[in-house]
Parts: C-alpha cells; sequence; structure tokens
C-alpha cells in the first residue's frame, strides 16, 4: 500500500481548505502540472479506492477522510470530522484501539484486524495499515482501511469446509486427527485420562444394497445425529470416513467410564433410525483406547481403538470392546498370514484336492467335491480351517475362488459327461458380483443373506445347469430358514451327524427328518463324513441318496482321479470295501 507521503512532513493547507476540497477540481487537475506535494497527496488521498483517513494522535478526531471512507462507512464527511476513531468501533474494540494508538503514531503499524461499524451500525472486518505524518503541524496518522468481511467469511467457509465432512456437518478426519493431537499435547501438562471410541455401523452395505446410496446418505447422517445426541457435550464426534465414526472423551474421572460411555452408546441404537419413509435398524460396533499421559499418542490411541473395534466385529457386532495389548500381537498374526495368502495365490502354491461323491444306491461315483488346499514351501500343508476365515475376511477368498472356479472347470471338461465337479463358495464371492460369469459347474454356500440379489444369482447359476447344495446343514447358522429362502438342488448333511447316527437315537432322527424334508422338497440328500460300512448301510436305508467320506475316499488330487477314472471298474469298486 506504498502511499508516497512517506514520513515527511506534508505542507498541508488549513482546515478549512481541507473540507471545502473541491473533488471536480481535482478530476480537472493534471497531476503532471501540479507538482506541489500537497496537490499530490491530497490527489492521491482522495482519488484512492481504498478508504483512508488521517487521524489526530491526541483527541483520535478525523482530520481528513477521502471519498472512498465515506462512501463505504455511511458519513457524510462533516459528520466524519466531527468525530474520534472510537466512534466507529463497537464498544468493546475501544480500549485495544486506545492502547495500539499509543504506538502506532510513532511507527508503521503493519496490518492489524479489526471490527468497525458502518452508520447504519454494520458491523465489518477491516484489516488496516497506518503511518504517522504531521498534518496541518498536528502528529497524526493516515491509515487505509480494507474491508475483509466477505474475504474471512470466505475463509471460514473454505476452512470450515476443509475440516468437517459435507454429508453430516462432522469434523471430518484430518480436524478430528488435530483434535486428538490437541488432547494428547494437553496431557504433557496435565496427565488425565481420556479415550478414543471407534464407532463402525454392522453390515452397512447392506442398507447400501437393499435400500440404495441415498438412503445410505440419509442413514449416515442418522448415525451422526443420533451419536451426537447421545454424546452431547461429553465428548466430539467425528466421522473418519465411509460408515466410521470416532468419539473423543477429553476428559475421564476413571477407565471403565469409557466402556460404559461406548456400551451405552451401542445400546442407543437399539432403537430405529428414522429415515425417510424407513424405520431402520442398524447396530453399530465400538471399539474403545484409553490413554493416560503423553506415553500414547494420538495415532496410537486410533490405533489401538481400530484393533478394540476389529474384536467387537469379529465377536459377532453390536458389541463394544476395549483395546488390550494381546489384540496388537493377534492383528501382527493376521496381517502376516494375509500377506502369506496373497503370497502363495501370487506362486501358485494352492491346490485343490477331489473327493469323490457317490451315489449310494447305485454305488458308483457322480462327481467330486474340490476341497482348497494350501500347500505351503515350508510349513507343508495348512488345512483350510487355519487361513480361509482370514481369506473371507480379507476378501482374498474372491480371486482364490475364482481360482478354484478355473481349475474346476478346467478339470470337468477333461472327465466323463456324467461327472459332475462341485466346489465351495463363500457369500464373499456372491457379494463380489461377478459369480454368475465365472461359474459353470457349483454347489453348496451357507452363511448366506437373504437378498434379492442373492436369490437372483443362484437362479441364474441354476439357469446356468449349475446344481446347488446347501452346505453344513444343521450346524451353525445353517438351518431350515435357508431352505425356503433359497432354491436349492441339494442338502448336505454335516459329518457331525453321520458320526455316530446308528448309536444315537438322536443323530439317527435328525438324519430320518432332513432325509424326509429333502424328500418332500425335491432335494437330494448327501450325508458327508462316511466312514464305516454301517454307516453306509444305515444311511442308505433311511433313504439317503449320496454320500462322501473315507469309506470311499479322501479327496485326491486331480491327476490321481484321471488315472484312477482310466481303471477297469469305478472308484466305487476300486477304493471302497464294498
Ligand atoms: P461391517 O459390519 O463389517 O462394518 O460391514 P459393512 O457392510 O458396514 O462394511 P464396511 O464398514 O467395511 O463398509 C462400509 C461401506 O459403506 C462401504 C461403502 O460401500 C459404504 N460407504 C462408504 N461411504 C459411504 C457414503 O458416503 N454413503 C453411502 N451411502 N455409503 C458409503
Ligand atoms: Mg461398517
Amino acid at each position: 500500500m506504498g502511499l508516497p507521503v512517506g514520513d515527511m512532513i506534508i505542507p498541508v493547507p488549513d482546515t478549512e481548505q481541507t473540507e471545502s476540497f473541491d473533488r471536480d477540481r481535482l478530476r480537472r487537475l493534471d497531476v503532471t502540472d501540479d507538482r506541489s506535494a500537497a496537490e499530490s497527496f491530497r490527489l492521491l488521498f482522495e482519488s484512492s479506492p481504498v478508504p483512508m483517513w488521517v487521524v489526530e494522535r491526541s483527541s483520535l478526531k478525523f482530520l481528513a477522510v477521502n471519498a472512498a471512507a465515506v462512501e463505504h462507512y455511511g458519513y457524510r464527511r462533516d459528520q466524519f470530522l466531527n468525530m474520534t476513531s472510537l466512534d466507529i468501533r463497537p464498544a468493546y474494540e475501544r480500549q485495544r484501539a486506545l492502547d495500539d494508538a499509543r504506538n502506532n503514531f510513532t511507527k508503521d503499524s503493519g496490518e492489524k484486524d479489526w471490527i468497525h461499524n458502518k452508520a447504519d451500525g454494520t458491523e465489518i472486518l477491516v484489516s488496516s495499515y497506518a503511518r504517522p505524518i504531521k498534518y496541518s503541524g498536528k502528529d497524526a496518522a493516515i491509515v487505509s482501511v480494507f474491508d475483509v468481511t466477505e474475504r474471512r467469511k470466505q475463509d471460514a467457509r473454505i476452512k470450515f469446509m476443509a475440516e468437517h465432512d459435507a454429508l453430516t456437518g462432522l469434523p471430518n478426519r484430518r480436524l478430528f486427527l488435530e483434535l486428538l493431537e490437541d488432547a494428547h499435547l494437553q496431557r504433557k501438562q496435565n496427565p488425565s485420562l481420556w479415550s478414543v471410541i471407534l464407532v463402525d455401523i454392522d453390515d452397512f452395505k447392506n442398507i447400501n444394497d437393499t435400500l440404495g446410496h441415498h438412503i445410505g446418505d440419509n442413514l449416515i447422517i442418522a448415525v451422526a445425529n443420533r451419536l451426537e445426541e447421545y454424546m452431547g457435550d461429553r465428548g466430539i464426534v467425528g466421522r473418519l470416513g465411509g460408515d466410521e465414526f470416532a468419539v473423543l472423551l477429553p476428559m475421564l474421572v476413571d477407565p471403565a467410564d469409557a466402556h460404559t460411555a461406548a456400551s451405552e452408546l451401542v445400546k442407543a441404537f437399539t432403537d430405529p433410525l428414522k429415515v425417510r419413509e424407513y424405520e431402520i435398524l442398524v447396530g453399530v460396533s465400538a471399539g474403545v483406547s484409553v490413554g493416560l499421559d503423553v506415553s500414547i499418542d494420538a495415532a496410537t490411541m486410533l490405533k489401538n481403538a481400530d484393533l478394540a473395534l476389529y474384536k467387537a466385529k469379529s465377536d459377532g457386532r453390536g458389541v463394544c470392546r476395549v483395546y488390550e495389548p494381546h489384540m496388537s500381537l493377534q492383528m501382527i498374526v493376521r496381517r502376516e498370514m494375509e500377506r502369506n495368502l496373497r503370497q502363495a495365490l501370487a506362486e501358485d502354491q494352492f491346490e485343490i484336492h477331489y473327493q469323490p461323491l457317490f451315489d449310494l444306491a447305485a454305488r458308483k461315483e457322480i462327481g467330486f467335491e474340490g476341497l482348497l488346499r494350501w500347500n505351503h514351501p515350508i510349513e507343508g500343508m495348512i488345512p483350510p480351517l487355519a487361513f480361509v476365515p482370514i481369506a473371507e475376511s480379507s476378501g482374498l477368498i474372491v480371486p482364490i475362488g475364482v481360482w478354484v472356479l478355473e481349475q474346476s472347470c478346467t478339470l470337468a471338461t477333461t472327465l466323463r459327461e456324467d461327472l459332475k465337479i462341485a466346489v465351495n463358495i463363500s457369500p464373499a464371492q456372491f457379494k463380489s458380483g461377478k459369480l454368475v460369469e465365472a461359474v459353470s459347474q457349483i454347489t453348496e454356500s451357507c452363511l448366506l443373506e437373504r437378498t434379492s440379489e442373492t436369490v437372483q444369482i443362484l437362479q441364474d447359476l441354476k439357469e446356468l445347469g449349475v446344481s446347488i447344495a446347501l452346505d453344513d446343514f444343521g450346524t451353525g447358522y445353517c438351518g431350515l430358514g435357508y431352505l425356503g429362502s433359497f432354491p436349492f438342488d441339494k442338502i448336505k448333511i454335516d459329518r457331525s451327524f453321520v458320526k455316530d447316527v446308528e448309536t444315537t437315537r438322536k443323530s439317527t432322527e435328525i438324519f430320518r427328518a432332513v432325509i424326509n424334508i429333502g424328500h418332500s422338497l425335491g432335494l437330494v440328500t448327501l450325508a458327508e463324513g462316511i466312514e464305516t460300512k454301517e454307516q453306509l448301510e444305515f444311511l442308505h436305508a433311511l433313504g439317503c441318496q449320496q454320500g462322501q467320506g473315507f469309506l470311499f475316499s479322501p479327496a485326491i488330487p486331480a491327476d490321481e482321479i484321471a488315472a484312477e477314472l482310466k481303471l477297469e471298474g469305478n472308484f466305487y469298486s476300486n477304493r471302497s470295501v464294498a
């Protein structure tokens, strides 16, 4: 803003002359014609588009104001000249202005922000520069004023947008991390308990899938509102991204309070949320970490809460868990396993072994069930139970599943036409949406959510000529409900029932009931885990049509199947004790 007045003492005409300053005359004035310092000053002062004035040091009276100031503030020039620079400030700013004046009549002020009032009372935020001058022989300051109200509002808006989530208006990850850092730093001065609770909506993808993204978005807003309502001013709620929220409890008396707050927070979702025309019941899971002093930093607090959240999810969802150190170790093991699985897929360490399936009446093989094996170069054979759950939760089951399908389909094309290959399909593969394209022959899946998509996928598969079996019937989550909900062709009865089918009445009756249900629904029943001839005879007598188990054959590598099929007879006569 370099005004050319510098520190010079300006030979200003008397006040009367200044007041009767003629703008028109000034406009007509040719600067090059009038080189006197006073005229130059007046020209620049008056024609400046920036509001400017000169104030007297001792009284703070306005000695001169320019046209831009008159226009911007709404006071007439004569009003201005009867006022002091305190009169254009709200009362709470006046002392600061007085203090400031004491210094700035002796040196440049630099840029300063002030609140001013216009004539109509509007408050504006201004940025001003003041520089000492002599004016009509008086100690004074010349001040230029920039109205930054709009710019600051805009800056504040931009800052708000950068720090808040657009959907919910909550602090976003970036701001929340800053708040955590602040909370952590405060522990330096004042060691005390604090806590972070991570909250993640359970099965939120389902809401998106069934009701659409728009309702999903509105549900996120409803969850944000409920979290804020519930926390009140006890904690700060942020949205870290997706369906994940975080709560900072900056001050706690007892570590147990964090757990109490988190479990109550989970319970706060037992009532449905109103989202448009829907009443939606969603659960949330929560992970809690508690810190005491500076030894646990913000990032660690968040990481620990995340591990606890992971535990809450794997413990069945809808619960809260508090971080414990062993969770870190479990996570390290899990990460290592994920890395190894990825490598296994890349380096072809997986194998599929095929267990023959038999028709119990014809005593003849009808196909094979492909079973995944991991032949680790150092550890040797790793059983599926040790790695499939991690492959499922990490999503690696999808590419592994595609590989299994490819291998099995390739094998199927080399077999006799009457032989079918069955492979296990994980729910994650259904959710991936690519299944129908990837398949030609499949059986079984369990733990399916009854969404219209799942039913459609199964229908599409059936149209491709694929038979579908319900695995592990009677165990875990697989029960009668599935039979009514999905278009199955076959029920596989879990080996645990076969084990003592002839010896305990209960198992016998369960078997009989399942076989009857199968018959009446037109479904084939297959018994897994047949190990003895007695079991075979017994099951056959009960009406079970198909079976597999060590009595006939364990799962064998693909090349052995080919060799075996070339032999006279069949699998049954070659392998079984019949
Ligand atoms: P889990 O119980 O394991 O948490 O299962 P989930 O289905 O809730 O899965 P997860 O938390 O891993 O995934 C959250 C999903 O939220 C992923 C994404 O499709 C969806 N999502 C993320 N951000 C938004 C958003 O802004 N709006 C909507 N509608 N959906 C979102
Ligand atoms: Mg979720």
